[in-house]
């Protein structure tokens, strides 16, 4: 990816969620504590500020710079765990891998981070079941939405929707809705869909 394209994308991402920040925020309250939306939309307003105010030579300083700015400007666990994504990420651009290559080790630094497996409803649910797709050449946004809405199922066991218990069952994860929302974006600098 050049770097263009990832600031392109970064856009994207950040106008989904303005768009969704409420949504997220109510997906949020039965099973956290209802910030998820203001926390992405605070992280990615800073991200994307600081990334028109500078040129970047690649797709890895993008993705650096976002790290950072999520690292340091969102309280929640989404904060740090998307930063650590970008981390990844920015990691295997420099060392010329491919998109699916990228998106593993964006999940690889999540689950370093968050420890969090498939299965426990957090976001690793829809950035593992992304990079299957991305590796079978197969992503779609049916896909996406897929993996998103299978979430509701789960009991969660990792992150605060662990506190709850049973009582997670029936709501749909925010991080796994607010990464779909991120390869809902890729899809779309992509222009697959
Ligand atoms: P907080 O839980 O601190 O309020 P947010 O509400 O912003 O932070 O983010 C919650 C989301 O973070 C969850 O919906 C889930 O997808 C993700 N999450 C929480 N803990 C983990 C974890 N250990 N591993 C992966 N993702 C996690
Ligand atoms: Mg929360």
């Amino acid at each position: 990816m050049d770097a263009a394209r990832a600031k392109k994308w970064m856009q994207l991402f950040n106008e989904k969620i303005q768009d969704q920040k409420d949504y997220l925020s109510d997906l949020d309250t039965p099973i956290g504590d209802g910030d998820h939306g203001a926390n992405m939309a605070r992280g990615m307003a800073a991200a994307v500020e600081n990334l028109a105010a500078k040129d970047f030579a690649s797709a890895a300083e993008v993705f650096q710079a976002v790290s950072m700015q999520l690292i340091s400007k969102v309280g929640g666990a989404s904060g740090p765990l998307y930063g650590s994504a970008f981390m990844g990420m920015a990691k295997a651009e420099k060392d010329g891998k491919d998109l699916p290559e990228v998106i593993q080790a964006g999940l690889d630094m999540i689950q370093k981070r968050g420890k969090a497996v498939p299965g426990e409803k957090t976001m690793v649910d829809v950035w593992s079941g992304v990079v299957m797709a991305l590796q079978k050449g197969e992503l779609t946004k049916e896909t996406i939405h897929t993996l998103v809405e299978a979430t509701k199922d789960m009991k969660a066991t990792k992150g605060r929707a662990s506190y709850v218990g049973e009582r997670s069952i029936g709501h749909i994860d925010p991080g796994s809705y607010s990464s779909g929302l991120l390869f809902e974006a890729l899809l779309e600098v992509e222009e697959k869909a």
